[in-house]
């Protein structure tokens, strides 16, 4: 067989899209693999992703993650979407399947993996998740899906929180609370695993406004934040010597869902996590 020129084309569309780092683990995963993917970090703006998706199905890509502000919109432009994007309205990961474009959501499924992985039980547990966007709908239904029993949903904006709240009521088998966040809120003592699904800390060294005194032993604290290992809400989970998940792990792990639907490979995902690291200047624990 003759030289290839050839690549395979998968990336990112989104706006913002310029300090999304999915490019990093993602390219080191296909290079250590030796597979001929490049990963583009595409700027599409709102009211362009109708033909920015009709693009990416002329020019044969193998897939493509989607970002803000169009992961609710990307589903009017899909062939299928899985059941649990759909029941989070929310698509993050493109790829093809039997010839049709496929919607999946593998954000929530990457909280999920860091969780079971150290074998963190799920079923017939309660959580409580601070904040009741996309990434904590994501999560609500993932582990709804994984047998939790209730989910307390702790928010300032009264309608979103009860928002999640209904679709955890109508659409799975959990039951969903909501807690409306006002000062510091108090964590109900019998929590399994508590959720920070808050931007709070991405971008200074601020924390959750909550009674941190009621963390207690036995529950597993995570964050989302995608860019540290440690936020001030994990430290103070630390330091009362309880277990805790970061938002890098997640990342991570949401990345190599994609990277498995795309290859149909396992992911790399040891190589995915040292380029994380590099690029943060991180020690993940
Ligand atoms: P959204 O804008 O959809 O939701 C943000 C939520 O946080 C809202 O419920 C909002 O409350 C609440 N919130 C924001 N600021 C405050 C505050 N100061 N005090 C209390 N509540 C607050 O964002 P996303 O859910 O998409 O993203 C949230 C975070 O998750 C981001 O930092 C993002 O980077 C991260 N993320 C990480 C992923 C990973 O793989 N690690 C994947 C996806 C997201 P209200 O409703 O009252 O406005």
């Amino acid at each position: 067989m003759g030289k290839s020129y050839q690549k395979q084309w998968t990336g990112v569309f989104g706006d913002p899209v310029d300090d999304n780092p999915t490019v990093v683990m993602e390219q080191a995963a296909f290079d250590a693999a030796g597979i001929p993917m490049e990963y583009l970090t595409i700027q599409v703006k709102k009211g362009q992703l109708e033909a920015a998706m009709q693009g990416m199905r002329a020019m044969n890509f193998t897939g493509i993650n989607i970002t803000m502000p169009h992961k609710g919109e990307v589903l009017k432009y899909l062939d299928e979407i899985s059941e649990s994007a759909r029941t989070m309205g929310a698509v993050n990961t493109v790829y093809w399947k039997n010839g049709k474009l496929v919607g999946e959501n593998t954000d929530g499924k990457g909280f999920l993996k860091s969780l079971q992985d150290e074998k963190v039980p799920i079923e017939g547990k309660k959580a409580v998740i601070l904040g009741a966007g996309g990434a904590a709908r994501a999560i609500a239904v993932e582990l709804a899906g994984a047998g939790i029993q209730t989910i307390v949903v702790i928010n300032g904006n009264e309608q979103h929180g009860k928002t999640l709240v209904d679709i955890i009521n109508e659409k799975t088998g959990a039951e969903g609370v909501f807690v409306h966040w006002k000062g510091e809120v108090h964590i109900p003592e019998d929590t399994d695993i508590l959720v920070n699904a808050t931007p709070i800390g991405f971008v200074d060294d601020k924390k959750p406004a909550i009674v941190y005194e009621d963390l207690k032993e036995g529950m597993v604290v995570c964050d989302v934040i995608p860019n540290k290992a440690w936020t001030g809400f994990l430290l103070e989970a630390r330091d009362r010597g309880l277990k805790t998940f970061n938002g890098l792990q997640m990342l991570i792990n949401q990345g190599a869902i994609a990277y498995e639907l795309w290859t149909g490979e396992k992911a790399p995902v040891s190589v995915m996590r040292e380029a994380m690291e590099r690029e943060y200047g991180v020690k993940l624990p």
